[in-house]
């Protein structure tokens, strides 16, 4: 082994990869606690803003408590204003020319650099991420980890495509040499929300394509989670981009983020949420002097298709991880599960031992696999869903909120899985968000398709069944990132490089999907050169 590949090994021994995310080593645990220790001892710091490369107070602060247990004060952040959110338009905008005036090969150093101080921070970062949003470790050290990897995907594009300028054929002018050239270039100012349930991968990768491909960034996290974005946007500085390439603004969405929005000196946005903000930012965003990208990546109500031939112990397995992995907080959770009749009952069985199994509390302890939902008015939404469900059908497991010994301290809600819901009701398309999943059985596949295909979201989908029913399920499933026979998620679980992420229809507005070959152009908009010699 030559010296540059033993080092290679060293570093990377304990990456978190695709693979290790199905079977960890020990020492991932033992530095996940050694991380989770040493901040556990020193919570409730305060936290700037970080506008043009300086730390921004702002008069108003708001309290960061973590689902796990309300008295854990986490921290202290700034409750930015308009004013906050304008600032940092402008600083974005003063740092533009140097930065998109840099070679490309310049801006991929400093982002892998960025990328490379993430996943050194990997555990830190993780264990924030899970205090912070209650997911379980693996799940935490998987969103930093892809944002890693999403950064690096995008330098590999560019580098691959030679910063996007490509010579064109010339033309064949009698007595003139034509040069022809085709340039991607960078908008300017763009503006990046991220949600609550990935709030590094959905903040990081956008912002390392916005800003790989030559823009200016400015960020605002869900205030649930300004603690992650803080981290982040430490990566970046760290890494060297110059002041004002990366801003960090928190705040409340209907004042800071508003004014993100809507400020005519954004260029380019990309939003990921909940479909009714993502539909008023892209209608905001329509309405300036002329048209400007707006990339909204919105919710699902993902579909699983269960035939009659499917490996059941798949099935169940793949279903489980998908409804309920982070509390069914993800717009990729299975939430709409089709049986075949004649497996339908068999099916159940096996999902409801699995839910019989799961261990449920402090998602940052080892053995638990659920957590809390992301805060109080999440778990009040959980209980009216619940009595819905209750009223229209039959709840099949769980039910109820989950209060005995230390979970009271937290907002921790049981799996719940309704049965018998009559089609017309309203919770067969609308997205919860919570772990809740709805089941039913179906005559035949072309039923389940139908079904499936009967909603304004079109994020992922999933199917088990033959080989020969699965090409025909791709064929016919609306949805952007689709599945088939995968036990480690039915309809979860995407990596940068492996599985493009985007939805169609409600669920996403570019056809293009993040971690994918099509993904860092959108940044980006097309010169064509041309030059007679
Ligand atoms: P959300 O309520 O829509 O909030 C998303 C972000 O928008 C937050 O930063 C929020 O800030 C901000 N915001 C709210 N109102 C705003 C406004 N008027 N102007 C500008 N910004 C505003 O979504 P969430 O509850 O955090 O996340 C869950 C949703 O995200 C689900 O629907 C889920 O399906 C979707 N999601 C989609 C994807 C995807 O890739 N398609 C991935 C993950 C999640 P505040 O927190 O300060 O209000």
């Amino acid at each position: 082994m030559s010296p540059k590949s033993k080092k290679y090994t060293k570093l990377t021994q304990f990456r978190l990869t695709y693979a290790t995310m199905f079977d960890p080593p020990e020492e991932l645990h033992r530095r996940f606690e050694k991380a989770l220790a040493r901040l556990k001892a020193d919570l409730a710091r305060e936290y700037p803003m970080l506008i043009g490369g300086k730390e921004r107070i702002a008069a108003e602060k708001f309290e960061d408590r973590s689902p796990i247990n309300r008295d854990w004060l986490l921290g202290v952040f700034q409750k930015g204003t308009a004013q906050d959110a304008k600032d940092a338009i402008a600083a974005a905008r003063a740092a533009f020319p140097a930065w998109s005036g840099l070679r490309w090969q310049e801006r991929v150093r400093l982002l892998r650099k960025a990328a490379t101080l993430i996943t050194k921070r990997v555990y830190e970062f993780a264990a924030i991420d899970s205090l912070e949003v209650g997911k379980n470790r693996m799940e935490a050290l998987g969103d930093v980890q892809e944002t890693a990897d999403l950064i690096e995907y995008y330098c590999d594009q560019v580098e691959k495509h030679r910063g996007f300028e490509k010579p064109l054929r010339n033309d064949p002018l009698k007595g003139y040499r034509a040069r022809n050239l085709s340039v991607l270039r960078p908008y300017g100012v763009w503006v990046v929300i991220s949600p609550f349930n990935f709030p590094v991968a959905l903040a990081g990768g956008p912002s390392g394509g916005a800003l790989v491909a030559g823009n200016t960034v400015v960020f605002k996290p869900a205030t649930d989670t300004p603690w992650t974005g803080y981290m982040l946007a430490r990566c970046f500085l760290d890494a060297g981009l110059p002041p004002g390439v990366f801003n960090y603004v928190t705040g409340p969405g209907s004042t800071c983020g508003q004014e993100l929005m809507s400020n005519p000196g954004v260029d380019g946005i990309t939003f990921t949420g909940s479909y009714d903000v993502g539909m008023r930012i892209y209608r905001t965003f329509a309405a300036g002097a002329h048209p400007r990208p707006c990339i909204a990546e919105m919710g699902g109500k993902n579909p699983v298709i269960v035939s009659r031939r499917a490996n059941l112990d798949r099935a169940a397995l793949g279903v489980f991880r998908s409804a309920f992995g982070l509390q069914g907080q993800k717009c990729s959770a299975a939430s709409r599960i089709f049986v075949e009749k004649p497996v339908k009952e068999a099916f159940t069985k096996k999902l409801v031992a699995l839910l019989e199994q799961t261990k449920i509390g402090d998602p940052t302890r080892r053995e638990n696999y659920l957590g809390p939902v992301i805060n109080e008015s999440a778990a009040k939404e959980y209980e009216g869903y619940v009595g819905e469900l209750r009223e229209a059908g039959r709840i099949l497991f769980g039910g109820e909120r989950l209060t005995v010994g230390e979970l009271a301290m937290g907002s921790y809600c049981a799996p719940t899985v309704a049965d018998n819901v009559p089609e017309s009701h309203r919770l067969w398309k609308h997205e919860m968000f919570l772990p809740i999943t709805m089941i039913t059985e179906v005559d035949s596949l072309e039923e389940a398709m139908r079904r499936a295909n009967d909603v304004d979201y079109g994020l992922t989908a999933g199917f088990y069944g033959s080989k020969r029913e699965a090409k025909w399920f791709f064929d016919h499933i609306e949805a952007g990132v689709c599945y088939a026979n995968r036990p480690q998620g039915a309809t979860t679980g995407a990596w940068p490089g492996h599985q493009p992420f985007g939805g169609w229809k409600g669920s996403g507005s570019s056809g293009k999907s993040a971690g994918s070959l099509y993904y860092v152009q959108q940044f980006m908009r097309e010169q064509s050169r041309t030059v007679v010699e």
